[in-house]
């Protein structure tokens, strides 16, 4: 019998049983391509035949797919299904909240455990102190596997009960990220044009960590306490300063995307009035119209 099983080989998977190897735990690997297995065999893992197989030879089954819908395809096929009762299934491909609360039900329909999971990580930090992984899921579950999961990542976070809270965060990131990554790209686009070095502007703003770092723990605090009314900057000098940037680019003659789209933003949330207001006042306009828009705090994961 294994300590875990691996389903799943790709990037993200293969450097998930490596580190479940160079721990100690007996890893037990299957993949749809079998060739992949190939290297983890060399490295000490067993490796089985079928899906089936694998998910026979371990309590705990660590899922490592594309998305949701290739986990689930495996998960349901009826060989698999039918011996799945009693074990731990943790799901670590990504998807959305709503993935993960319906695979956990048809798990608990099945009779076995479940965690769901974020990996913020690469593949070549698994193992290592600088990875992190997001797990959800009933806090018991979570505290029985926390000793072969730590094999995973230096930082591994329970974020509460509910199975869909990871990838909720995971997305809450996600959003940050996607900003981050076109913001810097439109930086780096200026600065092409002005002669700079975007490898400088790199090294600049990594110094600028600590002020984001700062930024992000005091918007968190002012948008869960709805308190934007004593401003270090408003959503009016932000907005002219974005403004701004989009004359800016037009000047340089490069594309003018993102500060359009983020001035436009911003000058929603003048035009409701919130000029005066902290500048993460602008969430007033990005909340929508869901009626589950602002669901009770469920507890602190940090
Ligand atoms: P990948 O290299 O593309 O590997 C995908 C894996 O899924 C392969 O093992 C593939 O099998 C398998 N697969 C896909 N559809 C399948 C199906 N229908 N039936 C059976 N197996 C199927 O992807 P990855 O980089 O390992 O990422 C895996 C997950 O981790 C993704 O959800 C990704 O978003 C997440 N993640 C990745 C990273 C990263 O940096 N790589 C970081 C964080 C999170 P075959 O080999 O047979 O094609």
């Amino acid at each position: 019998m294994g300590d875990v099983t691996v389903i799943g080989l790709g990037a993200m998977g293969t450097a998930l049983a490596r580190a479940f190897l160079s721990a100690g735990k007996t890893t037990v690997v299957w993949n749809r391509t079998s060739a992949k297995a190939d290297v983890l065999r060399d490295a000490g893992a067993e490796v089985a035949l079928s899906a089936a197989e694998a998910v026979a030879a371990s309590p705990v089954l660590v899922m490592c797919l594309s998305d949701c819908a290739a986990t689930r395809s495996i998960l349901e096929d009826e060989a698999v299904a039918e011996i799945v009762a009693g074990r731990l299934v943790v799901q670590l491909a990504s998807g959305t909240s709503r993935e993960a609360r319906a695979m956990a039900a048809w798990a608990a329909k099945r009779g076995a455990d479940f965690l769901d999971g974020a990996i913020s990580a690469w593949p070549s930090q698994i193992g290592g102190a600088d990875a992190a992984i997001l797990i959800a899921g009933p806090e018991t579950t979570f505290t029985s596997a926390t000793a072969l999961l730590k094999a995973l990542a230096g930082s591994l976070v329970h974020v509460g009960p509910d199975v869909g809270h990871a990838k909720a965060l995971f997305g809450a990131a996600l959003a940050y990220y996607a900003a981050h990554w076109i913001g810097f790209s439109h930086g780096a686009v200026i600065c092409e044009a002005e002669g700079l070095d975007p490898a400088r502007f790199g090294e600049l703003m990594a110094g600028s960590a600590p002020f984001f770092a700062d930024d992000m723990r005091r918007m968190g605090r002012v948008i869960a306490t709805n308190s934007f009314s004593a401003p270090e900057s408003t959503i009016a000098s932000v907005r002219a300063d974005i403004a701004r940037l989009v004359e800016v680019s037009d000047d340089l003659e490069i594309g003018a995307d993102f500060p359009t789209f983020a001035a436009s933003v911003f000058q929603r949330a003048v035009d409701a009035g919130y000029g005066a207001e902290e500048h993460c006042a602008v969430t007033k306009v990005l909340r929508g119209t869901s009626p589950h828009q602002r669901r009770p705090v469920q507890g602190s994961f940090v």
